[in-house]
């Protein structure tokens, strides 16, 4: 699954968590930003990937020592990530941010032909019954879908607020 495949993804589910919660514009943001950011994370494995690029040293360190696919995505990886934020003391709501975030990406890539070594360090690859290619028709449909889905859930959250506002 492409990047943008995965951050459409993770915007879009970033958003229905934020608009199902209350929280002022401000704080939505972050949470859809946080969601957005850990959909990708996960993809630091792959030194072709954004956040690949980003993390040079990182991205090839981890592709090292435990391959493509692997720590990154797998349940194993939310546990640590869940317990590091907790010790760093952020608040619950972003650390469910992360926790969606890296759920959504794993459960694309779980319908790519590769699949996912979810159980990691169990080697074995989990992959969905139906599976299509990274980069097709269908993953690049999917990125515009969810675009579509997000744009749609903040217009029709804006027309609710306004017609509460004017009273309608
Ligand atoms: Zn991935």
């Amino acid at each position: 699954m492409t990047g943008k495949t995965h951050a459409a993804f993770g915007i879009l589910l970033g958003t229905a968590y934020a608009l199902n919660t209350p929280h002022d514009i401000g704080t939505s943001a972050v949470i859809i930003g946080t969601t957005g950011v850990f959909s990708i994370l996960p993809d630091i494995c792959h030194s072709g990937s954004k956040v690949g690029k980003e993390f040079k040293l990182l991205s090839r360190l981890i592709n090292f020592f435990f391959g493509h696919r692997t720590i990154t995505h797998s349940l194993l990886f939310m546990a640590v990530i869940a317990v590091v934020m907790t010790l760093l003391n952020i608040e619950l709501t972003y650390i469910i941010c992360a926790l969606i975030g890296i759920s959504s990406h794993i459960v694309l890539d779980m319908m790519t032909p590769r699949g996912v070594a979810l159980f990691f360090p169990i080697d074995m690859k989990v992959t969905m019954p139906v599976t299509f290619k990274t980069g097709g028709v269908l993953d690049m449909s999917l990125a515009t879908t969810f675009s579509v889905l997000t744009a749609y859930l903040i217009y029709t959250e804006m027309f609710h607020r306004t017609l509460d506002w004017i009273h309608l």
